[in-house]
């Protein structure tokens, strides 16, 4: 069998974190089989349909990098698409699905309804009352094909349902076993909407079926929908691909994953400096670990170890700390020259101008700092305008004002002797004053606690020498003579 899996979103307006984590086990699953990886869009609900969605998730799904074999792709910003099964799209399909959706009212599968909206809200309402599941009570099912044939001849609107037998449904998901639904339950679905559009149900069983996809992975919300897609395909006489259904993501609190408390966008994610490679590493473990106490895995190696059935059926907690020490530990890995590139995107957006080599020692210094992307405009804001500080900074915890004085006047002399290569170095820089510390024996704290705050103005920072490499030799000089006249004030 040739596994082909899919993402199938709704053009929401971003792409929502728990629909990343659906598409990355698909491409896992399709990768790690030689299949194929599917990107479909299903923008069937035109009540929900919002202007630029398919652009902005094709923009964001390529900066994430799961690379798709068919499907609309974005070039030189138009909808392109590729593949033998398309269009990929589901608007530019619904003739198919009016030609599905007629066998099936042909084969006595389905039926016509023309009750008005205040009439389904009125049978609802009074089942309500009697305490009975909400459910289409079958009006239309007793009209007579005569009754049916004048209507439509009479141009009066219609949906078209599905007819849900009795009895149950009973299917293995690929995580969670084995699974029966009563079809109590269930409602004779509308397969076909009087807009002339399909539903959800009808169009993603006859997409699956006809673009021939064999592993169908999403979410646990959609678990409960089994029953009425496995009767369509029965309907159809099509064979039943697998399911899947994965766990929910979920706040700390083991509520749901919601707005409310973080950003469920990834688009958010990236623009605040998550680099998608560490999204990706920290979206899969959401509910797989194929080690269980390793927490950095490269997407091969996730590609090579990953089986849905190792995935756990219980919800996944988002750990925004984790993610952060993540995408740090990601940060780190990056080439200096990689870094520089990533980071420039964040100053043009802060409008933010900055002289190249200094923003390069600026990265540079700051690699193992940073949690995120983001961070860096902040970090030159601070190499740029020197910060306010308190007098007291200056003094370390065991000396006193005339020693942070003193220790100032003296090492200012000393750097103003040195010769301006010595700045290029942050070897020279470093091994120097640590040369002059030593001959003339003073403590570390005594001579590098004032020099670092002189020349950062705060109570943590970069060390005094990585300052210095980046301040080169007149800027430091500046900034030693600045905190020399606040402690002689
Ligand atoms: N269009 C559905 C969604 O927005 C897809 C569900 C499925 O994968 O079948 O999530």
């Amino acid at each position: 069998m040739t596994v082909r899996t899919r993402l199938a979103p709704s053009p929401t307006g971003y792409l929502h974190i728990g629909n990343l984590r659906t598409a990355l086990y698909n491409y896992l699953l399709a990768r790690k089989f030689h299949g194929q990886f599917i990107l479909r869009i299903e923008d069937t609900d035109q009540a929900r349909f919002v202007d630029g969605a398919i652009e902005s998730l094709l923009k964001t799904f390529t900066t994430i990098g799961l690379d798709h074999d068919e499907g609309p792709y974005l070039e030189e910003g138009n909808i392109v698409q590729k593949g033998d099964y398309g269009p990929y799209i589901q608007s530019e399909r619904l003739e198919l699905y009016r030609k599905y959706a007629d066998q099936l009212v042909r084969d006595g599968k389905a039926y016509y309804c023309f009750c008005s909206k205040e009439r389904i809200e009125e049978v609802r309402k009074q089942q309500e009352i009697a305490k009975l599941q909400p459910k289409y009570d079958r009006h239309c099912l007793t009209l007579s094909t005569q009754e049916v044939q004048a209507k439509l001849d009479g141009g009066e609107p219609f949906v078209i349902r599905m007819k849900i037998p009795e009895g149950e449904t009973v299917f293995t998901d690929a995580i969670r076993g084995s699974i029966s639904i009563n079809h109590a339950e269930i409602d004779d679905q509308v397969i076909m909407k009087s807009d002339g559009f399909p539903t959800y149900h009808l169009a993603v069983v006859v997409d699956d079926h006809l673009m021939n996809i064999s592993h169908i992975i999403r979410g646990e919300e959609w678990l409960s929908s089994v029953p009425k897609h496995i009767l369509l395909y029965n309907y159809f006489g099509w064979e039943i691909p697998i399911f899947a259904h994965l766990p929910l993501i979920l706040n700390q609190d083991r509520s749901k994953l919601s707005k409310r408390q973080g950003d469920v966008a990834v688009e958010d994610y990236l623009a605040k400096g998550y680099l998608p490679e560490a999204l990706i590493n920290f979206i899969a473990l959401l509910g797989f670990n194929p080690k269980g106490d390793q927490e950095i895995y490269p997407l091969q190696e996730l590609i090579d170890s990953f089986e849905l059935s190792k995935v756990n059926k219980s919800g996944a907690v988002f750990d925004h700390q984790k993610l952060d020490w993540m995408n740090g530990q990601y940060i780190k890995q990056l080439t200096n020259e990689e870094l520089v590139i990533r980071c420039k995107t964040f100053l043009e957006k802060a409008e933010m101008e900055i002289d190249t080599v200094l923003f390069e020692k600026i990265c540079f210094v700051e690699k193992d700092r940073l949690t995120r992307l983001d961070e860096i405009v902040d970090h030159c804001h601070f190499y740029l305008t020197p910060s306010k500080y308190e007098t007291d900074l200056l003094i370390w915890k065991k000396a006193d004002k005339q020693d942070a004085l003193s220790q100032l006047q003296q090492i200012s002399l000393f750097i103003e002797e040195l010769k301006e290569n010595i700045f290029d170095s942050l070897e020279l820089i470093e091994s120097s004053i640590k040369r002059y510390i030593e001959e003339r024996d003073f403590q570390n704290g005594n001579v590098l606690w004032p020099l670092r705050v002189a020349l950062s103005g705060k109570s943590s920072s970069p060390s005094p020498f990585e300052l210095m490499w980046i301040f080169g030799k007149k800027h430091s000089l500046d900034r030693i003579q600045e905190a020399i006249i606040k402690l002689t004030l």
